[in-house]
């Protein structure tokens, strides 16, 4: 078995990994980040980022003083204003979207079954005919089942858009599958698999051409890409909290309803704290004026803490820098897996095209599986998704330039391992 030279390769990638970590402009916020001086190397910031330091006292501060000092009077003191303050600071900080438009609560799941299902509504209550809700073939699990639910119990049909699986939605693919039975669409910005950046703005005008509402699923996006919700007239978005912001396992999601929509959508599931006169306690539901219908039950207030100390960081750097970190990042990732990946029969599952691409990076090859197996056991964390695909996930804010090399170089040898290990004498 003749393995491609490596270790020349690696090398001039290791020093211009030291000259690029140096002049970094975001070189200082990595050590903001818990564990980051470790030399394990972390592909997955895009499935569920790392903590940042600053989180530890906030959390503890908030159990003493809060919780433990003002207990039930918190609520009034700031707590029932939290989901709307904190849903402020992602709107202003990563969206593009003013005041008063975005909240925190629930999972995207839950949100997303919110919004698509207030959405599918309001259009049919205005159009019968506008039954079917747009989905592609290749979103996120999660979204394609809410779609599928919804039109299900409501007697709604799905159109399925075809993609390629190595890009996504294209303004010729939706321009195809909407017209005047169009309700709803529902898009992912970044595609989960492939990390293809849709263009949302030409999406959103398709869709509002044919009359339909869209929703855009952010997970893969916010924090990490530049997004402009106001300015490209987008109704309705959902995101997590728990990827590129670091809000922590299991973290609530953000929900974005456009002022000029939020009177006219009722969200399906009436809970108390979406009621007007929460504490009334009245015998019916009334819909709460602006974002506040769209709550259910009482809000995760520790789930929400962690986020605002990545919002800080992204807030003080700028998005704009963001971006620019995560392209020069994926950029180095990709030229990697050409020179260390390519030689052993892997291919881009990726754009190639920085501006066509989020913050993630698939490599595909059928022992792919496998080789995420063996890097989880030696401290390297890429992810894993069919068909053979490595994602290397690329947190702007935590990844350095060196722990890309240090992971790229390692995936090489786990390839090596793996195909050396099927040819040897113990296979069977
Ligand atoms: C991660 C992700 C989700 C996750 O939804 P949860 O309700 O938080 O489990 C949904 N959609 C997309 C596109 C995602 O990447």
């Amino acid at each position: 078995m003749t393995a491609p030279a490596t270790e020349s390769t690696a090398d001039a990638f290791f020093d211009e990994a030291a000259r690029r970590d140096a002049v970094d402009p975001l070189r200082g916020l990595r050590e903001r980040f818990v564990a980051s001086e470790s030399s394990l190397v972390y592909f997955d910031g895009n499935s569920l980022g790392r903590p940042p330091r600053a989180t530890v006292d906030r959390l503890t501060s908030f159990v003493t003083d809060e919780w433990g000092g003002r207990l039930i009077r918190g609520w009034d003191e700031s707590w029932m204003a939290l989901p709307f303050d904190v849903g402020d600071e992602i709107g202003t900080v990563t969206l593009g979207a003013a005041a008063g438009q975005t909240v925190v609560a629930d999972s995207t799941t839950v949100l997303l079954y919110k919004l698509v299902r207030a959405a599918f509504d309001a259009q049919r209550a205005a159009d019968p005919a506008r039954v079917e809700l747009v989905v592609d073939r290749d979103n996120f699990p999660t979204d394609r089942y809410i779609v599928e639910g919804i039109a299900k119990e409501c007697g709604g049909t799905v159109r399925w858009i075809d993609v390629d699986l190595r890009s996504g939605v294209t303004v010729d693919l939706l321009r195809d599958a909407v017209g005047p039975r169009t309700a709803v669409v529902v898009l992912s910005h970044v595609a989960y698999r492939s990390g293809h950046l849709a263009d949302a703005a030409a999406l959103t005008e398709v869709a509002h051409a044919a009359g339909a509402l869209v929703v855009w699923d952010l997970c893969h996006s916010a924090g990490s890409v530049p997004i402009a919700l106001d300015a490209w007239d987008v109704d309705l978005a959902v995101g997590c909290t728990y990827k590129y912001l670091n809000g922590g396992p299991g973290s609530p999601a953000f929900a974005y309803v456009a002022r000029r929509h939020q009177a006219s959508l009722v969200p399906p599931i009436s809970g108390w704290m979406g009621a007007a006169d929460v504490f009334t306690m009245g015998p019916t539901f009334r819909p709460a004026e602006g974002m506040r219908r769209f709550l259910s039950g009482t809000p995760p207030i520790l789930g929400m803490l962690a986020m605002r100390d990545t919002l800080d960081m992204i807030r003080d750097a700028g998005i704009d820098a963001v971006r620019e970190k995560s392209i020069a990042l994926t950029d180095f990732t990709v030229r990697l897996g050409d020179a260390l990946l390519a030689p052993r029969g892997v291919t881009l599952a990726s754009p190639r095209d920085a501006a066509a691409r989020g913050g993630h990076v698939t490599f595909s090859h059928p022992a792919m599986r496998e080789v995420t197996a063996r890097l989880w056991q030696q401290d390297v964390l890429p992810d894993y998704r069919d068909p053979g695909g490595l994602r290397v996930g690329l947190s702007p804010l935590s990844t350095s330039f060196a722990e890309v090399t240090a992971g790229m170089a390692a995936v090489a040898a786990a390839l090596d391992d793996v195909a050396a290990s099927a040819g040897g004498p113990s296979a069977h």
